[in-house]
């Protein structure tokens, strides 16, 4: 059998009233047991549905489904398992449009829907290609539970499991194909690297669709006994409130987003009020809180240490890889922009871009690559763009670029091909430009890009959301910069705007921004 259901049947076992999921949408608890019931019968359902029932193995054949955060969610991918089949999660936020492009190039043979999506239910059965049943993902309880059968012999870990869609910061969103062994693998790091047990209880309020969510979230949480509590979505007053009264809860996870939101709201309404010392001690108690997904900037977490006494831990990772790269649980946590040294049994190396010349230097920067059981298998029928993005001795070329200190500690100064600009000779890193703006009170958002630009290569160019009541023109702009970095890194244009868009997981596509702003110099 799975790992993970393995785990989940001893966590059972040890304690019979161990809950698993608490459902914040359903205000209800769910048992590792009940768990494992409803997603047997989930699983006998699916496998009827498709007319599976001698084999009883859907053999890699993928199944898209669409739930919200919640145990329904759990239900559903666990139920795609334990039928041999590959999870492909929707994005709960996307527009038909953008369900339909992951739908058709997954190619599945079964969409599940939860009731909650029910009103897209007729668009997509319209859309989908004739002969995929569509079905909702809640019999349970309608028969008596089956017990989550051990998988057939023929089942190996090196099978297909999970299908997610990147970002698609870069490009079109490709499907990133991970099997077993590397989602195992993934998780069972992580709880080994931040030390999950089953006295941890895990407030989940990440998209799940995303690794961050799926594997650090709720697979390691689960494989390791923890009680994942699943809120539909984030709002900082609801986490705010939950850390005030403590409950049980000792780990949190988000994207820099979150922690500014978080951040904000403590400002606006928590700040000298009688809540306050209790908000602080709460989250000041939490056992880990982590930040990825996207560059945490330094001012952001240095407010959230100064508002709680809690540094946040951050790590770096990304769909194709899981997490590879995180500070260490005991060692001191910096306030530097450090996103810390590999993790165990992942190997990390810096390579010049150009040459592929290994970087060994100090100081010295590099695109960052990877090997290891986390890496994954495929981009999904893409076996040009996925053979592109490994070297000829196998290691995964993540794009991003990076420096490490003289203690090992890697530096994330972004993407390659869109955060790092080339001009007048220098290369400057946006993530680091931003984090120095960021720290201007005047600043809420910026996103910095590259213009091309004939004298220059590329001219830094800045888009800006200002404070209410705090613009600011561009001299005005460079002169506070010029304070705190050398001239060159300084943007020399400026876009004032009133939302910078982010993607589910608060993520910026530059590309896009460019184009909307400088379509002739994109
Ligand atoms: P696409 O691949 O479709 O363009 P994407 O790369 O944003 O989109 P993800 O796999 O979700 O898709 O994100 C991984 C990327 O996020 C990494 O390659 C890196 O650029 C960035 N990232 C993740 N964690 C961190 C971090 N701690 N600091 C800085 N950047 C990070
Ligand atoms: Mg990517």
């Amino acid at each position: 059998s799975l790992p993970l259901f393995l785990a989940a049947r001893q966590s059972a076992k040890d304690d019979p009233k161990k809950i698993a999921v608490i459902d914040i949408t359903k205000r209800e608890s769910f048992t590792f047991t009940q768990l494992l019931e409803d997603a047997a019968t989930l699983r006998k359902h699916i496998i009827e549905t498709l007319g599976l029932t001698a084999s009883g193995d859907l053999n890699e054949q993928r199944v898209a489904y669409l739930c919200p955060a919640g145990y329904d969610y759990v239900v559903t991918s666990w139920a795609i398992w334990a039928a041999g089949g590959v999870c492909v999660p929707l994005c709960t936020s996307h527009p038909i449009k953008e369900l339909l492009y992951t739908i058709g190039d997954s190619d599945p043979s079964l969409v599940i829907i939860h009731p909650d999506f029910e009103q897209i239910a007729p668009a997509l059965r319209e859309a989908v290609p004739t002969g995929i049943p569509v079905i909702r993902c809640d019999p349970f309880g309608e028969n008596e539970a089956p017990s989550l059968p051990s998988l057939s012999p023929s089942f190996s870990l090196d099978r297909r499991a999970l299908m997610i869609y990147t970002s698609g910061t870069t490009s079109n969103p490709k499907g990133c194909v991970t099997t077993h062994e590397n989602i195992t693998f993934q998780a069972s790091c992580l709880v080994k690297a931040w030390d999950y047990s089953p006295s941890d209880h895990l407030i989940h309020v990440l998209p799940l669709h995303h690794v961050h969510g799926i594997i650090n979230g709720l697979t390691a949480s689960l494989l390791s006994g923890a009680t994942v509590e699943m809120h539909p979505k984030f709002d900082p007053k609801v986490i705010w409130e939950r850390w005030q009264d403590r409950g049980s809860s000792t780990m949190f996870m988000a994207v820099p987003t979150i922690y500014s939101r978080l951040n904000d709201y403590f400002d606006t309404h928590i700040r000298g009020t009688d809540g306050e010392d209790a908000a602080r001690a709460g989250a000041k108690a939490l056992r880990l809180v982590v930040s990825g997904s996207a560059a945490l900037p330094t001012p952001i977490k240095a407010k959230f240490a100064a508002i709680t006494g809690q540094v946040l831990l951050e790590r770096y990772g990304m769909t194709e890889i899981g997490m590879a790269i995180s500070c260490g649980l005991d060692v001191d946590r910096r306030i530097d922009g450090s996103v810390g040294w590999p993790l165990p049994g992942i190997q990390v190396r810096l390579t010049e871009k150009e040459t592929g010349r290994i970087v060994d230097a100090a100081d010295e920067d590099g695109i960052i690559e990877i090997k290891g059981r986390n890496v994954f298998r495929e981009y999904w029928r893409k076996p040009t763009a996925t053979a592109s993005e490994f070297t000829t001795d196998g290691w995964f070329k993540t794009g991003d670029c990076a420096i490490r200190d003289s203690t090992g500690a890697y530096f994330i100064q972004g993407r390659a091909s869109v955060d790092i600009i080339k001009t007048g000779g220098y290369k400057v890193s946006a993530l680091q430009v931003e984090r120095v703006m960021l720290a201007l009170d005047q600043i809420q958002e910026v996103a910095v890009v590259g213009l091309k630009d004939v004298e220059w290569g590329e001219r830094v160019a800045a888009i800006v959301k200002f404070r209410a009541g705090a613009q600011m023109e561009l001299p005005a702009l460079r002169a506070e910069l010029k304070k705190e970095m050398a001239a060159y890194k300084i943007p020399s244009v400026l876009k004032t705007v009133d939302t910078i868009e982010r993607n589910a997981m608060g993520k910026v596509n530059k590309k896009l921004l460019v184009q909307k702003y400088w379509p002739d110099k994109a």
